[in-house]
């Protein structure tokens, strides 16, 4: 058995700098007002519950289809449609929720050394990864107003990743500036839609455009699925092809695929339980921002990002905040110490939350 000084010569050279992610706080007790993780308020309707509940028991037996098929198709004749996309099933990947989307994806084109390109701030993940495999990475900061400075054009490397909109501003990217993206860099364009659905822009239908974009989506946010892990890729054939040569046989599971496609069925049903999701932005956005020291970014997602004047009353408020069970996400990064994202909730939590926010303002404001 190796000693610890052993153990630390055997592990990988890339792990010795390896700051893992660090997912925030998912207490497992109730009581809480989860404003920290973007994760949709409203559980799966209960169409797709109950599609869920007849599904177990049934082929928990047996292995998952390891080509997501039906899902695939789905996506395709519905999902797809709907934004005028792609028609080819093989231009569909499904993965274990976006983040093993992006592994997979860092697992076909990174060799040690190969530069990636991504920004600051977003998504956390992108850094994590691209330092797992030991790649160069090229972090450009975004501008003041979080848009996308000129030096992006002119950068180059094998794959560059795009947030749209952006964790944790919340603001989407245009598509004339990721199309200029996907001409002028010379590899692999990612553009994470994560929170898609709840924005009113997509470059969903740049794909016919650009062979060197992948777009990836996920079920977890606009669906409510965050626990059954499923987000899915699409690319030109091409690039699939390549991502499923290399993914673990059976990366995700029978259940959750079940549940996506239940998701792609009642969409309209689904869709229509968000809009209160984006009302209560609205409404959450105006609210804040009527307090004296406070602004809040124009956001087309699930959450908001809201900054404070005086640096120093921003941890302040995220402590006393859960002092009154009430979670948000605060980044300790350069640039990011006077802000806290907030995810929106339902109506009951946002108030709950606006109440405990006022009680602090009382006190620091
Ligand atoms: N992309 C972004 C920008 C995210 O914020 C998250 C959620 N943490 C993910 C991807 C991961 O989503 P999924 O649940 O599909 O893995």
């Amino acid at each position: 058995m190796a000693t610890e000084m052993e153990l630390k010569e055997l592990i990988r050279e890339a792990l010795r700098k390896y700051s893992a992610y660090e997912p925030a706080d998912q207490p497992q007790e109730q009581g809480w007002i989860k404003l920290n993780t973007n994760e949709n308020p409203y559980p799966p309707i209960p169409e797709i519950l109950n599609d869920i509940k007849s599904a177990v028991n049934q082929k928990i037996r047996l292995y998952p289809d390891p080509t997501s098929f039906e899902l695939r198709k789905e996506i395709l004749n519905v999902l797809l449609r709907d934004n005028d996309t792609l028609t080819n099933r093989n231009s569909v990947f499904i993965g274990s929720g976006s983040d093993e989307i992006f592994d997979v994806i860092f697992k076909v084109f990174i060799d040690p050394n190969d530069e990636v390109v991504m920004f600051f701030p977003s998504y956390g993940l992108y850094k994590a990864i691209a330092t797992l495999y030991n790649a160069k990475i090229n972090e450009i900061q975004l501008k003041e107003d979080f848009s996308i400075p000129d030096s992006a054009y002119t950068a180059k490397g094998k794959l560059m990743v795009i947030n749209s909109p952006n964790n944790p501003n919340g603001k989407s990217f245009g598509n004339a500036t990721i199309l200029k993206i996907c001409g002028s860099f010379p590899g692999i364009v990612i553009v994470d839609e994560a929170y898609g659905d709840f924005s009113t822009q997509t470059s969903l239908p740049l794909l016919k455009k650009a062979k060197n974009l992948i777009i990836i989506r996920s079920f977890s946010k606009g669906f409510s699925l965050a626990s059954l892990r499923i987000g899915f890729a699409l690319a030109d054939a091409d690039i699939i092809k390549e991502m499923n040569r290399v993914k673990l046989p059976y990366n995700t599971n029978y259940l959750g695929q079940v549940a996506a496609q239940s998701c792609i069925k009642h969409r309209i049903k689904v869709f229509e339980q968000n809009k209160k999701i984006i009302e209560e932005r609205v409404k959450l956005t105006e609210e804040l921002s009527r307090f004296d020291g406070i602004s809040v970014l124009p956001s087309d997602a699930n959450f908001i990002f809201v900054k404070f004047e005086d640096e120093t009353k921003t941890l302040k408020f995220v402590w006393e905040l859960k002092e009154m069970k009430v979670l948000v996400r605060h980044f300790s990064k350069p640039g990011l110490y006077n802000y806290i994202r907030v995810t929106i909730g339902t109506e009951e939590d946002n108030n709950e939350f606006l109440n405990a926010f006022r009680t602090i303002a009382n006190k620091y404001l």
